[in-house]
């Protein structure tokens, strides 16, 4: 109201200044409605540069991109305060029902569902711990049993609570390293190794009475995966929200064990002199992950998947005419990402340009394009590119873009044939 009343006594002022030079009405009207409803660019203002993501959900890149349902939905939220405990505890029983496990909590993303899940076997009833952990963690339970071949960078996420590592290789360590001072265990579950499976892990940990997680962020599709570890029995599970399933890139979910969740809600923001004090969780971003959940259950693997071959055809078939280029598309063999991916061989001594070169060239063109970063690569991230591999990621295009990917590898690759 107050505001209101301002600008228009505001747009009184300049409408009667500009109404001297003949100026009044229009301009001012246009400008006025660049800020609404779509808001001003600040990407423009700030000289930010707005890119073409054929790489994946990556968090440099800003991830995903919102569906206008969960867009919709974040700014509607952002009209309104409410009280944020009871907002939390709402989405997380709406979450456990459509997610089909005991109890669910909407995080900073999936490294800070890690944080909180290993906060909460730490300190699941005992109030004092909450506020102690991680400088004092005398008394208290912090070992975390690990398999040598998951350790990786998000183990920091977990050391963040006081926790100290403990690696077994085989079964018959594994069950060896249990102690007095265990406290969980963590699975990653897109490893690319490890001689200890899924259920092996959950058997023998349970036989001690230590709970489980899993870092399962980055492995939804399939849509299913958001049940399927909780109903394995895994304790605790976390996903990211801004991955595969598109919600604020700072969101995340963790799935679980009752009391657990209930702890990690403890230790989570708004709760202060805690470790997740610094974790903040808004109403935009508690609404935008549910949203983005309902989004993606009315979404179908299959009706995904098609899309994404869709998006990879389109492009080979514009290429078709470099030589020796052949075109793939290959789901990763590993959990995490397992999407359709385009991978582009050629030859380089015929096409004089290397992929990694063509993906600098995507980079400074315009508009810029960001390649996925197997492109020039060894095997890797379940992928089997190479030196004269490009690997376009489909998935986190918009519609349309798969055709200016397309043009621009076309000129680039096709300027190199000719040199
Ligand atoms: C991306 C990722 C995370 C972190 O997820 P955020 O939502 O960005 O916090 C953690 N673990 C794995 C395996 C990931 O791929």
């Amino acid at each position: 109201m107050e505001r209101n009343r301002t600008r228009r006594f505001f747009l009184g002022r300049a409408n009667a200044a500009l109404a001297g030079l003949g100026l009044a009405g229009s301009r001012l009207q246009a400008a006025d409605t660049r800020h609404a409803p779509a808001g001003e660019d600040y990407y423009e203002k700030l000289g930010v540069t707005k890119i073409i993501n054929a790489a994946g959900t990556y968090t440099a890149l800003t991830a995903s991109i919102m569906p206008p349902s969960v867009q919709a939905a974040v700014a509607r939220a952002a009209k309104h305060p409410v009280r944020l405990h009871e907002l939390q505890t709402a989405a997380g029983e709406y979450l456990a029902r459509q997610l089909k496990c005991e109890a669910a909590l909407v995080t900073a993303g999936a490294a800070s569902a890690l944080t909180l899940a290993t906060a909460a076997a730490i300190t699941l009833g005992n109030r004092t711990a909450m506020h102690n952990i991680p400088t004092d963690v005398t008394g208290l339970k912090n070992e975390v049993i690990a398999q040598k071949s998951h350790r990786y960078e998000y183990d920091h996420a977990i050391r963040n609570c006081g926790a100290k590592f403990v690696e077994v290789v085989t079964l018959a360590d594994y069950e060896a390293a249990f102690t007095e001072r265990t406290v969980m265990t963590n699975f990653f579950n897109a490893a690319e190794e490890g001689q200890i499976g899924r259920e092996d892990w959950i058997r023998v940990a349970h036989r001690h009475g230590v709970p489980c997680l899993n870092d399962a962020a980055a492995d939804v599709p399939p849509i299913s995966n958001l049940w399927n570890y909780t109903k394995m029995g895994f304790d605790l599970v976390a996903f990211s929200g801004g991955k595969g399933m598109r919600g604020p890139q700072n969101a995340g979910l963790l799935l679980g064990r009752k009391d657990l969740i209930a702890a990690a809600a403890q230790n989570n923001s708004p709760n202060s002199d805690t470790v997740g004090r610094g974790m903040k969780v808004s109403k935009e971003q508690i609404v935008g992950m549910v949203a983005a959940v309902d989004w993606f259950l009315s979404q179908t693997d299959a009706g995904m998947e098609g899309e994404f071959r869709r998006r990879a055809d389109r492009i080979a078939a514009q290429l078709k005419t470099i030589p020796t280029l052949e075109a793939r598309v290959v789901i990763p063999n590993v959990a995490a990402n397992a999407v359709p991916h385009l991978l582009l061989r050629y030859d380089t001594q015929r096409v004089k340009i290397r992929p990694v070169e063509v993906m600098t060239e995507l980079r400074k063109g315009t508009p810029s394009i960001e390649l996925n970063p197997q492109t020039g690569k060894k095997a890797g991230a379940g992928l089997p590119s190479d030196e004269n591999t490009i690997v376009v990621g489909v998935w986190m295009l918009e519609p349309g873009e798969e055709l200016i990917v397309a043009r621009r590898l076309k000129e680039i690759l096709g300027k190199a044939a000719s040199a």
